[in-house]
């Protein structure tokens, strides 16, 4: 399949890896909105939240664990971070492999534009 994220999980585009298991990957955003932002993604091909249902909703849940654990990992726990995903057009997704950014470092804005 012709997806950017696929291709960042198997390692034909490079990134620049904060965290990996058997689930998910997370790596630095190429464009970075804050101090701190990084992307968690499924390294199975999920195209949005909007796909999520009964065979697949534990990958959320464990993407928030993750995130938590990378929080604390990087020191940003005590400050606090946002968690985000993005679906669809008027949610201003531009990569269809659903991904969670995690935002942190400043004071971030609401609502967000
Ligand atoms: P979204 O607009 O929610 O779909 O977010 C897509 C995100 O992917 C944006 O924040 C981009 O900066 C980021 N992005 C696009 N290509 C890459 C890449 N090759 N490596 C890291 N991040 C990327
Ligand atoms: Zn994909």
């Amino acid at each position: 399949m012709d997806c950017l994220f696929c291709k960042i999980v198997n390692g034909e585009i490079p990134s620049k890896k904060v965290y990996e298991d058997d689930l998910v990957y997370s790596f630095y955003d190429i464009e970075p909105q804050a101090p701190f932002h990084i992307l968690i993604i499924p390294k199975k091909h999920i195209t949005s939240a909007l796909e999520i249902d009964d065979s697949n909703k534990d990958i959320v849940g464990h993407i928030f664990k993750v995130a938590a654990e990378i929080a604390k990992e990087h020191n940003i726990a005590e400050g606090g971070y946002r968690l985000v995903t993005n679906v669809g057009k008027d949610g201003g997704q531009t990569v269809g492999h659903m991904h969670f950014h995690m935002l942190g470092g400043r004071n971030l804005q609401w609502p967000p534009g």
